[in-house]
């Protein structure tokens, strides 16, 4: 089996889906793995490094040629696949709801897409999930970016000098990404607070060593909620998190959002109003801004300004931290390879009828096949 690696192409895209480990694990397997030159480039990792774990070396054509499987970060664009045969396996993250047309072309080529942030939240998928591994990162990276941007200390310090005081960090969504927010927000000193309209979180975010922030007068989700994740709030609820909000975040330094309603744009949660209420000086660092943001006035790519207050809308956080990134989502996919490995034909076979195969499979024999993007 032939596993071509290509040189990721989305502007702001800094990660690789292989790195010199997970080429030998493949290797290991009885895989041959073929890399496109400069792959590994973003994510410091040079071409021999990938030679001297046994991979060779390409241009992307000459990996793409005999290629079984297809891996990337971002799904490649369909006309940038030089000679790829119908029936090869293309696996990345493929974003189906903000580009169908790149599935349905897909499809057309009778390509086999393996959508991997449609990986099933199961025990059995948790080493294969590559949402919960880069999100983490981003979470870290979010506090990171916040504090840079502050530009002044987290913890509280009692000097000869006098005192400085804690910052106050408020983190909204207490999913993978916020979690790793509040910890190491934590570890740098800031006195945290934390929402989130899943009942569960609250025991999390305790657990850590923040106080939970909760809307009380109306009920949220019920525990984890369907699948870990949350759905849009009814605007009974929306409207008490609103009022629940605007008397916390003004006393707040940093907050960092993270919320995410999958399939859908991401809800909203700070107002121009709430920002204005903030003292000058403050910043917030929307996580969500790729998904339309949570945050009025944040702007994609960039660092906005509204009343003094800095909004940090770093596109794709992930990749700002890529060696970490492209180290755990390469993991994520060998572990995935290895799961349906077959020893004996020395390639992955994948029933039709796994769980997780049927998870992440969109389109196959010229066909959309996924339920969720039926009709
Ligand atoms: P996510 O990225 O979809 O969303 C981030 C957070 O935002 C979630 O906690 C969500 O509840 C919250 N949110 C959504 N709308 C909100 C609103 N209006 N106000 C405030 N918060 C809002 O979430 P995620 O990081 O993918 O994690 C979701 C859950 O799945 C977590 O409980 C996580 O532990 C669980 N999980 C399970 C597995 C597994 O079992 N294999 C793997 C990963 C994550």
């Amino acid at each position: 089996m032939k596993i071509a690696v290509l040189k990721e192409t989305a502007a702001n895209e800094q990660r690789v889906a292989a790195t010199p480990e997970t080429v030998k694990k493949l290797l290991g397997l009885g895989a041959a793995v073929a890399i496109e030159s400069g792959a590994g480039a973003g994510a410091r990792i040079r071409d021999e490094d990938y030679v001297a774990a046994g991979a060779t070396i390409g241009a992307r054509a000459d990996v793409i040629g005999g290629a079984h499987m297809v891996l990337g970060v971002q799904g490649p664009a369909p006309d940038d696949l030089p000679g790829i045969a119908a029936g090869t396996i293309v696996s990345a993250i493929l974003s189906p709801f903000n580009d169908r047309a790149k599935i349905d072309a897909y499809a057309a080529a009778g390509l086999i897409g393996y959508a991997m942030e449609f990986m099933p939240r199961t025990t059995r998928a948790q080493s294969m999930d590559v949402l919960s591994s880069q999100s983490n990162l981003a979470g870290y990276k979010a506090v990171i970016d916040g504090a840079e941007a502050y530009g002044r200390a987290f913890p509280m310090m009692m000097t000869a000098a006098g005192t400085i005081s804690a910052a106050r960090l408020f983190v909204m969504g207490v999913g993978v990404a916020g979690l790793q927010a509040i910890a190491t927000a934590r570890r740098l000193g800031a006195l945290v607070s934390a929402t989130d309209v899943r009942s569960a979180t609250r025991e999390q975010i305790e657990s850590l060593g923040a106080k939970a922030i909760f809307v009380e007068k109306v009920a949220g989700i019920e525990g984890e909620g369907a699948g870990g994740y949350a759905t849009e709030m009814s605007d009974e609820y929306k409207a008490a998190q609103a009022e629940l909000v605007s008397s916390h975040i003004a006393k707040q330094d940093l907050v960092i959002t993270t919320a995410l309603i999958p399939g859908r744009p991401a809800p909203r949660l700070i107002t121009d109003a709430q920002l204005a209420s903030m003292r000058p000086g403050s910043v917030v660092v929307d996580l969500a801004v790729d998904s339309g943001g949570n945050v009025e006035g944040a702007v994609a790519g960039q660092i906005a300004e509204r009343h003094g207050v800095k909004i940090i809308g770093h596109s794709n956080p992930a990749s700002r931290m890529a060696p970490d990134a492209s180290a755990l989502y390469s993991r994520n996919l060998f572990n995935m390879i290895n799961a349906f490995w077959d020893k004996e034909a020395k390639a992955a076979v994948w029933p039709a009828d796994d769980d997780i195969v049927k998870g992440i499979k969109l389109t196959e024999g010229g066909k959309i096949v996924h339920e969720r993007l039926a009709g």
